[in-house]
């Protein structure tokens, strides 16, 4: 095989704007006309293969491609044998049980006796089997949501994100058997050069990652107030702190997580912050 890093992404679907976007923030320039089938980056030894979801997991472990992004989801259906290496924040969902919503649910024992129509066989027999129960698996590969009202099958096991599908077709979700989101997987016999080549975009892709969901933040404070509001700003190692001309005032930054930062902000104002500045992080070293 050619030295060059090959990855497996989806063509056309949910997955697919965030995994070229992904490449993307990591420096990785593709030429997006070329989408139709293999792709060479511009600036960086890879090559990119556009598939559809289901062949992902299949060619990562056969090495037809070296690496992938696809839903955990596809990964455990499929049972390829491939190393999941990172997982990458976007693509969540979960496959769970849904049963019509008239119907009393009495926990997994619920499903003994009963026919569930899904897209994921292999999933749903594992669960089964752990939790010894006795049901018929209904393989449905689109519209599994119908079946219940279709008199195709009692229950659905399927994808849920905003769980909007399910209500519009008078089911509800009992019980979540897999959380999923998009993973980065391996071939997991890859050359040592192809290690070594995957190392060093894991460190970009890091950098990314870990980047997700925070802000730059700085503002002005009272001198007096830094250590009250170093407590409720901790930053990667701990917030840089330089004094303004003005005298008694210091201007702090930091990074702070998205998930809770209004808090925080309405805290800092109270203890006297100016001029908050809240600013895109590019990429986070550790
Ligand atoms: P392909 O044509 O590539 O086979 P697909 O129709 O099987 O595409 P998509 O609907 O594009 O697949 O979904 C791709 C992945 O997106 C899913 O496998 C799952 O991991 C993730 N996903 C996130 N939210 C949802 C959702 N609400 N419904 C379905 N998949 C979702
Ligand atoms: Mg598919």
């Amino acid at each position: 095989m050619s030295n060059l890093m090959r990855i497996a992404i989806q063509a056309k679907g949910r997955l697919s704007e965030d995994s070229l976007a992904f490449l993307k923030d990591s420096g990785i320039r593709i030429d997006e006309l070329k989408r139709k089938f293999l792709a060479k980056a511009a600036n960086f030894p890879m090559e990119v293969l556009y598939l559809r979801d289901d062949d992902i997991p299949g060619v990562v472990a056969d090495g037809s491609a070296d690496i992938g992004i696809v839903g955990l989801n596809e990964v455990l259906e499929s049972e390829a044998d491939v190393e999941v290496v990172r997982k990458m924040d976007f693509g969540d969902c979960r496959i769970s049980l849904a049963i019509p919503k008239e119907q009393e649910y009495t926990g997994p024992a619920f499903f003994n006796g009963k026919k569930i129509a899904t897209s994921y066989p292999k999933v749903l027999r594992k669960w089964l089997d752990e939790n010894d129960i006795d049901a018929e698996i209904r393989v449905i590969l689109g519209s599994v949501e119908i079946s219940p009202a279709a008199g195709i099958a009692d229950a659905i096991f399927d994808i849920v994100s905003s769980g909007g599908t399910l209500i519009s077709n008078g089911l509800k979700e009992v019980h979540t058997v897999v959380d999923s989101q998009a993973v980065l997987i391996a071939n997991k016999k890859m050359s040592p050069a192809k290690r070594k080549l995957l190392e060093s975009m894991l460190f970009r892709f890091d950098a990314v990652i870990d980047s997700r969901g925070k802000k730059y933040i700085l503002m002005n404070i009272p001198t007096d107030k830094v250590s009250e509001a170093v407590k409720i700003l901790p930053a990667m190692r701990s917030p840089t702190v330089m004094p303004l001309a003005a005298e008694g005032w210091c201007s702090l930054h930091s990074v702070v997580e998205e998930v809770g930062m209004w808090d925080k902000i309405e805290k800092l104002k109270a203890l006297g912050a100016e001029g908050i500045l809240v600013l895109h992080l590019d990429k986070v070293i550790a």
